[in-house]
C-alpha cells in the first residue's frame, strides 16, 4: 500500500516536472504569438513606423514616442478590435448583431453609439446626402462582396423604401440601446476610419506620444510635431492619377479626410460606378466632384462630412461650410479645378500643373 502510494507520488511529480518542461521549451513560441512581435517596427529620422493592412486598406502608424513598442502595439490591437467589430459585412461583430438583429431594438457599444451620433449630426447637416442606412443599397451594388453590379432599377427603388437615417433611435438606459425598423441595416464606412483615427490618436497621446501620424487609406491623422520638431506633411493624392500629389499639407492636430469617387469603383458596359451612393436616388453621386477633402480636429467629424460633401456637390458644401465655419476643404472637379477653402492658404501648397488652384474667401 505504502509502495503504490510511492509510486503515485513520484509519478505526480514526474508530471509536473514534465509539465514545467514543456512550458520552459514551448515558452518563446508561446511569446512569439503576441501582438508586439507580429508587427514590424521600422526607425525613420528618430521615429517609428508600422504598417499593415485592415479594414481594407494599408495602415501606416508613425509616433515620435519612446514607448513606442508597447504604443504601436496596442495601436495594432485596437485597429484590429474595430476593424472587426465597425465592420456591417463581418458575419459576427457589433455592427453585424445590429444589422442581425430579431427585433427592432438591442444594446450597443459605446463606440457604435459616439458614430451614429456624430452621422446623424452630419445627416441633418447634409440633408440627408450622408445616410448610414444606406446599407442595403451597398450591399445591393455588391460593394461588401467586390462582387459588383448594377442592380435593377425595381430593387434600387425597393431598396430606398429601407434608407431613412431619421428613424434611427438612440437611447441611454443601463448601456446605450438603439431601436429602428428591423429591415433597416447600418454601414459605418463612411466614418468608422475617422472615428479609429480619432481613438488611436487619444490612445497615443494618453501613453505619452510627443507626435504621430495615423495613415488609414484616405483617412489622414496628426498630432504634435515630428522628432526633428518640424510640422507633418502629408500628401493630397490626384484622383486621376493615384501616383501623383495634387499638392501637400505641412500641418498638425488636425484630421485629413479624402472622399473620391477614384477610391472604389467598377466599369460595366462602358460605364462608371463607384461607392459613394446618393440617398436621394439609390445610384452612386454624380456631380462635377472627383473628390472632397475635409481638414479639421475630428476625424470622425472630418470622415462623415466629407462623404456627405462629396454627394452633395460643391455649391451646397460651400453653404455649409460658411454656416459652420469647423472645417476646411478642397474641392476637386472634373473639369481640372481645385478650390481651396481660405483657411488652409498657410498649410496647403499645390504641386501640379496640370490643375488650377483656386482660394475661396470666407466672406
Ligand atoms: P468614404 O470612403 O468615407 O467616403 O465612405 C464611403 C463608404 O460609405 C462606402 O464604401 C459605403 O460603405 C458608405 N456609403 C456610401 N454612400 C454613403 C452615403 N451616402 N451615406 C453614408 N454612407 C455611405
Ligand atoms: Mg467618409
Amino acid at each position: 500500500m505504502k509502495d503504490l502510494e510511492k509510486i503515485r507520488k513520484n509519478q505526480g511529480k514526474r508530471r509536473k516536472i514534465a509539465l514545467m518542461l514543456a512550458i520552459l521549451v514551448f515558452l518563446p513560441f508561446l511569446s512569439s504569438c503576441n501582438t508586439e512581435d507580429k508587427i514590424i517596427v521600422r526607425e525613420h529620422q528618430g521615429m517609428h513606423t508600422t504598417s499593415f493592412f485592415a479594414m481594407d486598406t494599408l495602415i501606416d502608424i508613425t509616433i515620435n514616442h519612446r514607448g513606442y513598442k508597447k504604443s504601436l502595439k496596442d495601436a495594432f490591437d485596437l485597429i484590429m478590435d474595430y476593424a472587426y467589430n465597425f465592420a456591417a459585412y463581418e458575419k459576427t461583430g457589433d455592427l453585424a448583431d445590429i444589422n442581425k438583429r430579431t427585433s427592432d431594438c438591442l444594446d450597443i457599444s459605446g463606440d457604435i453609439k459616439n458614430q451614429i451620433e456624430i452621422a446623424n449630426f452630419v445627416s441633418q447637416l447634409t440633408k440627408g446626402a450622408l445616410d448610414i442606412t444606406i446599407y442595403p443599397l451597398v450591399e445591393a451594388w455588391g460593394f461588401p462582396s467586390k462582387e459588383f453590379k448594377v442592380p435593377r432599377d425595381e430593387e434600387i427603388q425597393e431598396l430606398l423604401s429601407l434608407v431613412d437615417y431619421s428613424k434611427i433611435n438612440l437611447k441611454e438606459a443601463i448601456s446605450p440601446r438603439l431601436c429602428m425598423p428591423q429591415d433597416m441595416k447600418i454601414d459605418l464606412g463612411a466614418l468608422a476610419k475617422g472615428y479609429t483615427g480619432d481613438m488611436v490618436e487619444s490612445l497615443l497621446k494618453s501613453q505619452g506620444a510627443k507626435g504621430g501620424l495615423i495613415s488609414l487609406g484616405g483617412n489622414i491623422q496628426v498630432f504634435g510635431l515630428k522628432a526633428d520638431k518640424s510640422l507633418w506633411r502629408v500628401g493630397l493624392q490626384d484622383p486621376q492619377d493615384e501616383k501623383e500629389l495634387l499638392g501637400l499639407f505641412e500641418i498638425t492636430d488636425r484630421a485629413i479626410v479624402t472622399s473620391g469617387s477614384y477610391q472604389r469603383n467598377f466599369i460595366e458596359n462602358d460605364l462608371f460606378y463607384h461607392h459613394i451612393l446618393d440617398p436621394r436616388t439609390g445610384y452612386p453621386a454624380d456631380n462635377e466632384l472627383l473628390s472632397v477633402t475635409i481638414v479639421t480636429k475630428s476625424g470622425t467629424y472630418a470622415d462623415a462630412l466629407s462623404t456627405g460633401l462629396f454627394v452633395l456637390g460643391m455649391e451646397e458644401s460651400l453653404k455649409i461650410w460658411k454656416e459652420t465655419q469647423d472645417f476646411e476643404a478642397i474641392f476637386v472637379t472634373k473639369d481640372n479645378l481645385v478650390y481651396i477653402t481660405e483657411g488652409l492658404k498657410e498649410s496647403f501648397t499645390s504641386l501640379s500643373d496640370l490643375y488650377e488652384f483656386i482660394i475661396i474667401p470666407n466672406n
